[in-house]
């Protein structure tokens, strides 16, 4: 049997393997928001806007993903309200930076860039770049994403969409290991 896994779902295991494992494993997506629509609308206006999927197998799996941007390098798009780098979290930083790593495992580039941009200040906030991941990376993600332990971070959780469903963790864990 071969998995389909969304490389982004994926990248959520370096904040909460619980909350990658809740998409992995069952499918949940995030609701589309007001505030997701107006940056899918940045997205096309700069350009971000690639129609292309990538998949490739690793052992049961097939990780799936479409970055932002292919050119030279691979690039990937990040909107926010806050004003300047410094008010982002360090988590965001950090799922951000192993998405694009994901998506340069997937298309077999080398570079990458990941970009902020700041829809309050309409200006690009920061840039940094991004290597690949490698198979072992990837492998240790998933590894983690099963294992599905929950954060400790009590700010990523009060801003996931996940979190009512965390009341009713044993009945997922049922259904998980049963
Ligand atoms: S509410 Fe917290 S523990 Fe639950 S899935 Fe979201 S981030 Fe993870």
């Amino acid at each position: 049997m071969v998995a389909k896994v969304l490389a982004k779902s994926l990248s959520y295991t370096v904040v909460c393997p619980y909350r990658a494992l809740l998409e992995i494993a069952f499918g949940y997506r995030p609701p589309e928001t007001e505030e997701m629509k107006a940056g899918e609308e940045l997205h096309r206006r700069l350009g971000f806007d690639n129609e292309i999927t990538f998949s490739k197998d690793i052992e049961i799996y097939t990780i799936i993903g479409k970055p932002d941007k292919i050119g030279d390098e691979i690039q990937e798009l990040k909107t926010t309200r806050h004003y300047s780098r410094k008010d982002i979290p360090e988590y965001v930083i950090e799922q951000a930076t192993t998405q694009l790593g994901i998506y340069l495992w997937l298309t077999g580039r080398v570079k990458g860039r990941l970009l902020i941009y700041s829809m309050t200040r309409d200006a690009f906030i920061y840039e940094c770049k991004v290597l690949p991941l490698s198979d072992d990376d990837i492998v240790k993600l998933l590894d983690k994403a099963f294992r599905g332990q929950q954060t400790k971070n009590s700010d990523v959780c009060e801003k996931c969409y996940l979190n009512p469903i965390c009341k009713n963790r044993s009945l997922v864990s049922y259904c998980v290991w049963t």
